[in-house]
């Protein structure tokens, strides 16, 4: 029995493409993207942008199952306060995680939980969740989810990783490593300061399995790309392959 079921509903940054309110207002498309959002056993979110709740639509999830909403932070693709009122209207009790200093006034019927950086929680069900401290802005933390000795990484938004972080990290094995990898591989864009190109993510990647953050079982899957900066889906996969990354898309299901 694995310890997560995982739906990635968006795997955007925040360019958007105009066809999201046309032709695939209705379905995924492995190269339209929605805004970042993972659904994790069916009832935790994390993050719920602008898209989400289309995506849970198409996916065939009702709002009504959600439990716990994480934010990794409060930019407005990750964070749509509309949305959040609507999943709490229909679920009666909803839960929302955020880093303890963000400053937001929380949706009726949602009870806010403030997190403290680098301490654990308890999500229930035996998933414990801590949040980490990143380089990006408005509240971000990266997540790390535990259940029974296996782990998922969600690292966006963010560039590189804190060294405090890494410090943290490195006594764990991750199973399923989620990165930010908001820009293709070149050079040049001012994105740089608070997000990853695929040379910094290979790089990264290359040093999580020297010192057996990662390893054989691991699963390591790119997300948050910006539609503007990185080539198709398939020749991003063909350029992730050679540095043992996968390239989430919307959609997408796993297990850990
Ligand atoms: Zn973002
Ligand atoms: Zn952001």
């Amino acid at each position: 029995m694995p310890e997560f079921e995982v739906l990635f509903l968006g795997t955007c940054a925040a360019d958007f493409s105009p066809r999201l309110k046309t032709d695939k207002k209705d379905c995924f498309d492995k190269d339209i993207r929605r805004s970042s959002s993972m659904l994790l056993n069916g009832h935790i979110l994390v993050d719920c942008g602008p898209h989400t709740l289309d995506s849970m639509r198409i996916a065939g999830v009702p709002l009504s199952a959600v439990t716990d909403i994480f934010l990794t932070h409060l930019h407005d693709d990750h964070f749509d306060p509309e949305n959040v009122a609507r999943v709490a209207a229909e679920c009666g009790g909803l839960r929302l995680w955020v880093r303890e200093d963000a400053v937001l006034t929380p949706p009726a019927g949602v009870t806010l939980m403030r997190m403290r950086p680098m301490q654990e929680y308890d999500a229930g069900e035996g998933i414990r969740v801590t949040g980490y401290e990143a380089n990006h802005t408005e509240f971000p933390q990266h997540l790390l989810f535990e259940r029974n000795g296996k782990t998922i990484y969600y690292a966006l938004d963010g560039a590189w990783i804190l060294y405090e972080t890494f410090l943290k990290i490195r006594r764990k094995y991750i199973d399923l490593v989620v990165m930010d990898c908001t820009m293709g591989d070149y050079d040049g864009d001012l994105r740089v300061y608070a997000h990853n190109s695929i040379p910094m993510v290979r790089s990264l990647l290359r040093s999580f399995a020297t010192v057996g953050i990662t390893g054989e079982q691991s699963q390591i899957y790119m997300s948050h790309l910006a539609p503007s900066l990185h080539k198709s889906h398939e020749e991003t996969v063909q350029i992730c392959a050679q540095f043992g990354a996968k390239v989430a898309y919307d959609g997408l299901t796993l297990t850990v």
